[in-house]
């Protein structure tokens, strides 16, 4: 089973995952959020400390406070940038990003390869499965690990709340349906881990979410 391990870095609590497999140590970076030396450093010291060889750093969606971390993540670790093509707009535009929310930005490198729902995310003999959920942004993509119930599913879906979609690319309507059909489809156990604030479940989410009442 993967183990999963995350830190709330950045001006706006972005969560970056580390997961990784402890048979083999291969593990992917997801979102990586670091914005100061304060933060590097404990990205750092976490990786080393479980042994963690970083074979993919992800990105499941283009906003600046999901990938501002990535040069670093790339130089420090090594690894595949994985970035969803949909969102490369927003990948080039971060520096304008980065400006109007004040993010110390060390411009990323250029994706290695494409996020999408033909990418295969091997971790030692665990997989993740890619599927597009857009709606908040529109390359945005989430990781399924069903073995282990468990989804990373970037800003669409928050615990009782919902992705925002008034930003570039974001749409109601698709966002919606990307929540209902991706998301609260999966079985009612399986754990989501949001981009901000804590983990909840599909179950949870579709039995209390006040922002879905009137859609489901
Ligand atoms: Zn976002």
């Amino acid at each position: 089973m993967l183990n999963i391990e995350h830190c709330a870095l950045n001006p706006f609590a972005a969560n970056t995952f580390l997961v990784w497999d402890p048979a083999s140590g291969e593990a992917a970076m997801i979102d990586p959020a670091a914005s100061n030396e304060r933060e590097r450093e404990e990205m750092r010291e976490r990786v080393e400390e479980y042994g963690a060889k970083i074979k993919y750093v992800i990105n499941t969606h283009g906003h600046i406070d999901h990938i501002v971390g990535n040069r670093f993540a790339i130089e420090t670790f090594g690894g595949t940038l994985l970035f969803p093509s949909g969102d490369k707009p927003l990948l080039d535009g971060a520096p304008d990003q980065a400006e109007m929310y004040g993010f110390e930005y060390q411009p990323s490198p250029e994706p290695d390869a494409d996020l999408n729902e033909g990418t295969d995310i091997l971790l030692g003999d665990e997989r993740l499965r890619v599927v597009h959920t857009p709606g908040h942004s529109p390359g945005e993509h989430s990781l399924l690990y069903e073995k282990g119930a468990a989804a990373f599913v970037g800003d669409v879906i928050f615990k009782g709340a919902i992705g925002r979609y008034d930003l570039w690319g974001g749409d109601e309507t698709t966002l919606i349906e990307t929540i209902k059909t991706k998301i609260l489809s999966l079985p009612d156990d399986t754990i989501l881990y949001a981009g901000h604030g804590e983990k909840t479940t599909a179950g949870d989410e579709r039995r209390s979410n006040p922002f879905l009442a009137s859609f489901l």
